[in-house]
């Protein structure tokens, strides 16, 4: 039995390609975070650039969440959901010096910062406004590639965060500043982690961390986010183990009296409720091999093109009983704009509906306007 039933007749109505959100299956998936973190020391972020869809937004800010931007926009966009700004954290490599003027005016919650420099501009504008700058400082974990795969974020040299070797002296540096209110320590070690060993493994370098400054009060550890879904069937596992992933914190990272744990999740929370939805332009008959050409391509959503990203393909229209292999294409003047190969549908016709699933993270979001292509809309279950 699929979780999301995809109304037809309500499409019929909307011009394809579209992302469909299920937005009961986005309430019960906030619910049962909201179940899984009930501990009063964790605090949730949504990691807003998976998909700032205005609704979306609206949704998780009413369920109480945070939420953590990587931009003046991202700020915007979750004060105008209804996010309150104490609980918005502000992130990313790049920020400009208008976007840290803004946040320090707004009253963002944090500003994690991921350099030395950075830390100094933040300092002189904070100084500037006569007003304290409440930041935490990203520390690469330094935990191998090779450990595991999943890991790409939490190295040593990389243009994210700072290595553990030069945060003793930006911690100093924080601690004597007049105008920086040192928060505590960020991390990330990366995204779509289907496993808890990553998890494990980031909670014991931190404690190792932790050991070398027994005398700083670090009031916030933030773990990152990147707890993965299922691509594959998203019907079986609609919603992640949430509970298992925050118990893996429970257990390994003991917390001190009055120390928050925060958790920036993305993916986790958005990606199984949305669906796009493109339609068949033309059944191509190759040589070898027969093609579903789609209106909906990489620029509705990359992450095919871009990752190598897998989601499954269905074809909501019918329910042939005869299977067909096909490669399942985009529009797109790209050989990469493809969402599978050798897929096996039903019997596929010129105008049938098709829903590429779990696509509800990284896709709207990361659509653009190549080849002239115009944004694909939206559309919620009702
Ligand atoms: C992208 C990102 C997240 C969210 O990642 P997901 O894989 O979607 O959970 C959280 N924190 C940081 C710093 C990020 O860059």
């Amino acid at each position: 039995m699929p979780v999301t039933n995809f109304p037809i007749d309500y499409f019929s109505s909307v011009a394809t390609p579209f992302y469909y959100y299920d937005l009961r299956l986005l309430d019960n998936t906030l619910n049962a975070i909201l179940e899984a973190s009930s501990d009063p020391a964790f605090c949730v972020h949504y990691a807003v650039k998976a998909n700032p869809n205005p609704k979306i937004l609206q949704r998780i800010a009413a369920s109480g969440l945070g939420a953590d931007t990587v931009s003046i926009g991202e700020i915007n966009a979750a004060v105008a959901a209804g996010f309150p700004a104490s609980k918005i954290m502000f992130a990313g490599v790049g920020k400009t010096d208008e976007e840290i003027r803004m946040a320090l005016l707004i009253g963002v919650g944090c500003l994690n910062v991921e350099s030395a420099a950075e830390l100094e501009v933040i300092e002189e504008i904070a100084a500037s406004m006569k007003k304290k700058a409440p930041v935490a400082l990203r520390v690469n974990p330094e935990i191998d590639a090779h450990t595991h795969h999943y890991i790409t974020t939490g190295l040593a040299e990389n243009k994210f965060g700072i290595a553990m070797s030069m945060l003793d002296g930006l911690i100093d540096h924080c601690n004597k500043s007049e105008w920086i209110d040192f928060k505590g320590l960020h991390f990330h070690i990366g995204s779509q982690i289907t496993t808890f060993e990553p998890y494990k493994i980031l909670c014991e370098r931190i404690l190792r961390l932790l050991e070398k400054y027994p005398y700083m009060e670090f009031k916030i550890i933030n773990v990152g986010g990147g707890l993965g879904i299922d691509y594959d069937d998203p019907d079986a596992n609609p919603i992640p183990d949430f509970k298992g992933y925050f118990q893996v914190f429970k257990e390994n990272l003991p917390l001190k009296p009055g120390q928050q744990l925060h958790f920036e999740l993305g993916r986790a929370i958005v990606g199984q409720c949305g669906s796009l939805i493109s339609k068949v332009l033309y059944v191509k008959e190759g040589v070898d091999k027969k093609f579903v050409i789609l209106d909906g391509g990489m620029t509705a959503l990359i992450r095919p093109a871009l990752y190598q990203a897998h989601h499954k393909i269905e074809n909501i229209t019918l329910k042939s009983e005869i299977m067909e292999k096909y490669d399942v294409v985009g529009p797109i003047c790209e050989s990469s704009d493809t969402f599978g190969t050798d897929e096996l549908l039903p019997l596929t016709r010129r105008g049938d509906l098709v829903a590429i699933r779990s696509a509800g993270a990284y896709g709207e979001a990361m659509a653009s306007g190549y080849n002239c292509q115009p944004l694909p809309g939206s559309l919620f279950s009702r």
